[in-house]
């Protein structure tokens, strides 16, 4: 799959991106003074919603077609360029007959492949940055797959977005951040620039600079921010948008670090540090090893005695010594206690096995 960087979109966009609008596109004079303000505040990529995706039906649903036209009048009177949402093949004709500069596709289409695949192929032939936000279930397979839909018909200008999971549990995000899935992302699909959306992900103003901060601090490659001229009275997602003023208060307070440094202490520093590290995770796998050891020989006594693998008075103790431990040692006893259970799941594991298996069977790659 050949995805180009960022800086081989060459149209003018560099790390970090910065991407802001409302949530939806309203009328005309809120569409212009919304980009005039943003633009004011050093950002000239606009999001609008035109069509939008709602949860329950009779809510507003986007201004649709009419908003295209009111996106071309503002690019020609202050020079700014538009992102779009699209999620029907008719969605990505209109906007690009209309010079739309950025198309998306939500989280709700990422869901789908029968979608994806459809506006994909509206697509074909057409030379066009679009951004994929992550399906709305933790699914990084559905993810990847809508990318390589768009990669597949050609398309070679392709951003990761990411906007959250929903869950069923409450919590103080809208969509769980779920950070190791798009680092896990760009693992694999290494060139793609991936952009993250604090708004949705926060559903609140509240921490959207927090998150994005987060994001930053992860080398990401930008930020959409939903920005509105009158946040309180947005006809969608409020609680979320931002004004821009706060929005470029908020970008002169992020920290933009970077992912090295050329400064000779600092890399003299850094690599003594991971040589302790790595010292450490050594260490700490022999240790694994030994305890697996006695894990065996208890499991042959076990068995030779005729006694079970698990006892129930056994595990109470043991969590309670370990819990007690952690919090001495300064750590996270729910952090530790889970990092505990794998171990202990993997002893049962190779304990069943013994119990299970001839003595003259029991081979070494079973572990
Ligand atoms: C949006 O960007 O306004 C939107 C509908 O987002 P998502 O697809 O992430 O829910
Ligand atoms: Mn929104």
């Amino acid at each position: 799959m050949k995805i180009e960087t960022l800086e081989d979109w060459g149209v003018g966009i560099k790390k970090p991106v910065i991407i802001a609008g409302p949530c939806s596109a309203e009328t005309e004079e809120q569409l212009l003074e919304t980009s005039q303000r943003i633009k004011a505040q050093g950002v000239n990529i606009i999001r609008a919603g035109i069509w939008k995706p709602r949860t329950r039906p009779n809510n507003f649903e986007g201004i649709g077609e009419k908003a295209l036209r009111w996106i071309q009048n503002v690019k020609k009177e202050s020079g700014v360029k538009f992102a779009v949402e699209v999620a029907t093949p008719k969605h990505v004709y209109e906007a690009i007959k209309h010079n739309v500069d950025i198309l998306w596709v939500g989280a709700r289409s990422t869901t789908n492949p029968f979608t994806v695949q459809e506006i994909a192929e509206a697509l074909r032939g057409a030379d066009i940055p679009v951004l994929v936000k992550n399906p709305i279930n933790p699914d990084l397979a559905l993810w990847i797959g809508a990318i390589e839909r768009i990669s597949n018909v050609g398309i070679s200008k392709i951003g990761a977005i990411h906007r959250g999971f929903s869950s069923f549990k409450q919590t103080r995000f809208r969509n769980l951040p779920v950070w190791q899935i798009p680092l896990e992302l760009k693992r694999q699909l290494n060139t793609i620039p991936l952009i993250c959306d604090p708004s949705h992900i926060s559903g609140s103003r509240d921490f959207i600079f927090d998150v994005a901060q987060n994001a930053m601090d992860l080398d990401y490659d930008g930020l959409i921010i939903e920005t509105h001229r009158d946040p309180e009275n947005a006809w969608s997602d409020a609680a979320q948008q931002i004004t821009p003023e706060i929005l470029g208060a908020m970008l002169k307070n992020l920290k933009f670090r970077t992912p090295t440094s050329k400064d000779r202490d600092f890399i003299t520093v850094l690599t003594e540090l991971r040589e302790q590290i790595d010292h450490v995770d050594k260490e700490l796998f022999e240790i694994i090893a030994q305890r697996m050891d006695i894990v065996e020989k208890m499991g042959l006594y076990k068995k030779k005695n005729n006694v079970t693998v698990f006892q129930k008075n056994r595990w109470q103790e043991i969590s309670e010594s370990r819990h007690k431990w952690a919090e001495e040692l300064g750590l996270n006893p729910e952090f530790m206690w889970d990092i505990f259970k794998i171990i202990h799941a993997a002893s049962i594991r190779r304990q069943e096995h013994i119990m299970n298996t001839a003595i003259d069977d029991q081979d070494e790659s079973a572990k």
